[in-house]
């Protein structure tokens, strides 16, 4: 881990990391030496698993339970979790859902839920860490977009534009936040074999650009660069295997 993290700032919160890919960005976190609270909404057993694994591998995680959708819900999780490893320096916006439909079958249901835990879930966790990382003069705030966000992708128009939100939003961030060392960057992920893609028809991987599908592992390589990068601050970076080029 670089210098720049000191001990303090080595408590990394991560929404939805029970499973897939932010799970695998909390093992990340752990053998880089961050305590990790790993939050869940209903799975409990798998976040259980996560912190098992975790704590075998020598490090530091507690699991939180709580729907990342929900102002209140929001609030005491960021207090339980502070309450257990200290100020939070990481915060990885990785909890999400993708509700496929054909184009013709969107609905003002699936629209306002996607936005509210895509979208409005990172907006309040990132809000209630601010203070945090304001006075820890560090935070890394990491957003899990996608490349839906440029290719409109195979989900949703409601999945694409809460991808594309969580951009702006990020952009907004790492612009106003310089000043206190704290940096907001994006991944955006592609074809990550995870439980996301459930009911999904997909190419068949040997048709997709690398020939297979990726592994949360490889998105979460990423997310240790951007943790231990200090000079960089409002980028996307694309895990895509070529599927759009930027
Ligand atoms: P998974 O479906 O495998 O995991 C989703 C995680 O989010 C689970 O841990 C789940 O918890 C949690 N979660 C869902 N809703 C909530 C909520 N309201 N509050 C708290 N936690 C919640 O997804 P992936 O790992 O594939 O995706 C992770 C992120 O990456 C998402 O934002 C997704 O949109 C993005 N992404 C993924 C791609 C891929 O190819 N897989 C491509 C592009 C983007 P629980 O286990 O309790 O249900």
């Amino acid at each position: 881990m670089s210098e720049t993290l000191s001990e303090i700032s080595r408590h990394a919160l991560v929404t939805g990391a029970s499973r897939g890919i932010g799970r695998a960005i909390a093992l990340m976190l752990a053998r880089m030496g961050c305590k990790v609270t790993v939050n869940y909404v209903r799975n409990g057993a798998a976040a259980a698993e996560a912190v098992a694994l975790i704590e075998a591998d020598g490090g530091k995680a507690r699991a939180i339970g709580a729907d990342i959708s929900e102002p209140g819900a929001v609030a005491a999780l960021v207090k339980e979790a502070r309450g257990g490893f200290g100020p939070i320096g990481i915060l990885v916006n990785n909890a999400g859902i993708a509700r496929h439909s054909s184009v013709f079958e969107n609905t003002i249901e699936d629209f306002d839920a996607t936005f509210a835990t895509n979208v409005r879930s990172a907006f309040l966790v990132t809000q209630a860490v601010l203070p945090d990382m304001r006075d820890l003069a560090f935070g890394r705030l990491i957003f899990l977009s996608s490349t839906a966000a440029q290719t409109g992708g195979v989900i949703s128009a409601a999945y694409a534009g809460s991808k594309a939100a969580l951009l702006g939003m990020m952009h907004h961030y790492a612009a106003s936040l310089m000043p206190w060392n704290i940096t907001a960057n994006a991944i955006s992920p592609a074809f990550i074999d995870t439980d996301i893609f459930a009911g999904v028809t997909l190419p068949p991987a040997e048709k997709l650009p690398l020939g297979r599908m990726g592994r949360a592992d490889e998105v979460a390589e990423v997310a240790r660069m951007i943790v231990t990068c200090g000079f960089m601050t409002g980028q996307t970076i694309q895990v895509n295997a070529g599927r759009y080029m930027t």
